[in-house]
């Protein structure tokens, strides 16, 4: 919640934002830890982790961050510590229940959000940021937080 509260706040992490360049983000984080397999016309991936952290750009050379997101349905998310490439890891899976009591704690206003409110899902999107919460619904009795994300809708003109 440290990092998923100022996260829906601000709807940054760091450097990495939406409209910033990947290289903004290495430089801060050193580089990334993993990256997705599928790449655009200049023969990069689209996407980039480093752990729970993920970050997608645009489809070209120029790498404009268009999505960030928090994976947080890992039992143990790995997160960037001080050290470059050392990740600090905490338990993952945070509840519906404990979400909301954070936002409502620090002062952050959210709504439903029903376009991501499916038969397994639910979703919340905090206004100010565009910070999407979706959350599990068919796991047990308590809704399971899957992802925090900010996400640009209209993609960067270079593509
Ligand atoms: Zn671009």
């Amino acid at each position: 919640m440290d990092i998923l509260i100022p996260f829906a706040q601000t709807g940054r992490i760091g450097a990495a934002r939406l409209g910033a360049e990947l290289k903004d983000v290495v430089q801060e984080l050193g580089p990334p830890w993993d990256y997705g397999s599928s790449t655009g016309a200049d023969g990069l991936p689209y996407l980039y982790a480093y752990g729970s952290l993920e970050i997608a750009v645009c489809h070209a050379h120029c790498q404009v961050i268009d999505a960030v997101m928090v994976q947080t349905d890992w039992t143990t998310m790995e997160w960037p510590s001080q050290e470059p490439g050392q990740p600090q890891t905490f338990p993952g899976r945070p509840t519906y229940d404990e979400a909301l009591r954070a936002l409502d704690e620090a002062g952050c206003p959210w709504e439903n959000y029903q376009p991501l409110t499916l038969e397994d899902q639910c979703a919340i999107r905090v206004p100010a940021s565009g910070a999407t919460f979706v959350f599990a619904t068919d796991e047990g009795e308590k809704p399971v937080l899957c992802s925090v994300s900010v996400a640009q809708h209209r993609p960067h003109p270079c593509g």
